[in-house]
């Protein structure tokens, strides 16, 4: 089994599947087993990790913290700053706390986890201000549609933004209207977070349908169905190892045109354009 790659709008090569990360760190007594698959993952070659100052208050980036320890400079570790955060100091000061908590000198790639109400020429200022400090390699966005992106890449030099990271599953496909070929057409890779829709749609008759014609688990199809085009990042999170492997081997699995026109008959593609899905 082999890890594919997405190339971000700077060149660099990431990881198609990483690990996500959204409600570790809640409990002292989940810690060991988080960070044990974390560092599973890492082995496998599941070296993006997503995190955020957000998750169980900071407690996230500790678990990721302790995973990292010693084995830094191969991952790719994604941090987000609350909206609530980004002013021009305020970003500065929320991207040193995350540093201090995940142990590590700089992120690869530092978020705007949504759109907020402090003006973005202060968060991108910020993130400038960051890359010139080394603390961070990259900057992109998260939660944003087109009515977002417009403005901001009209503010910006060519390829500063590195990714939009947005709610994508079988059951969420609204970006397929209008802000996936947006993305496209602009060279703007996606990382879909909640790619099985946190385990809600694997009981779905049309997903257990595909999973047994390819003899997998539901999770597996809803991952490869993520998965397929070549400029999807997917960030599946999970503490089983179990599941950790079966994530892993989604990567090895070809949807065919049947599948996909299974699967299209009841998770219906968008026809109408929706607010762009939170979670
Ligand atoms: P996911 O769709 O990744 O689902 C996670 C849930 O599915 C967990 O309960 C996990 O349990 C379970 N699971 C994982 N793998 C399997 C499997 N193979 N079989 C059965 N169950 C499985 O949801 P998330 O919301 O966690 O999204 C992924 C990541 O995206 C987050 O962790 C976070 O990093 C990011 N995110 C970003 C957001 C943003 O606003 N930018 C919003 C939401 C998420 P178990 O641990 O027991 O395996």
């Amino acid at each position: 089994m082999q890890q594919r790659y997405v190339t971000l709008p700077d060149g660099t090569k990431v990881p198609a599947l990483g690990q996500g990360t959204w409600f570790m760190g809640e409990s002292q007594s989940h810690a060991e087993q988080e960070i044990t698959t974390l560092k599973m993952g890492i082995e496998m070659g599941l070296s993006l990790i997503d995190t955020a100052e957000m998750y169980a208050d900071g407690g996230a980036e500790m678990v990721v913290g302790k995973a990292i320890k010693g084995i830094r400079d191969p991952l790719f570790i994604v941090s987000k700053v609350l909206p609530y955060h980004a002013t021009y100091q305020g970003t500065i000061d929320a991207c040193q706390r995350s540093l201090k908590r995940l142990q590590t000198d700089y992120l690869d790639l530092y978020l705007l986890h949504w759109p907020g109400t402090v003006p973005l020429n202060q968060t991108v200022d910020a993130m400038q201000t960051l890359i010139m400090q080394g603390k961070i390699k990259r900057w992109g966005v998260s939660n944003f549609d087109v009515d977002g992106l417009l403005p901001l890449i009209q503010a910006i030099d060519d390829k500063q933004l590195m990714t939009n990271q947005v709610l994508y599953n079988l059951s969420r496909r609204g970006i397929e209207f209008d802000l996936l070929p947006w993305s496209r057409q602009h060279h703007l890779p996606t990382m879909a977070y909640s790619p099985i829709e946190q385990g809600r749609i694997l009981t779905h008759p049309a997903l257990i349908h595909v999973a047994k014609q390819h003899n997998v688990e539901p999770a597996q199809i809803a991952l490869a169905w993520v998965l397929r085009t070549p400029d999807m990042i997917a960030i599946p999170k999970t503490s089983s190892p179990d599941h950790l492997r079966a994530n892993f081997q989604a990567l090895a699995i070809n949807l065919s045109d049947d599948d996909l026109a299974c699967l299209d008959s009841t998770f219906l593609p968008p026809s109408r354009k929706k607010p762009l899905e939170m979670l």
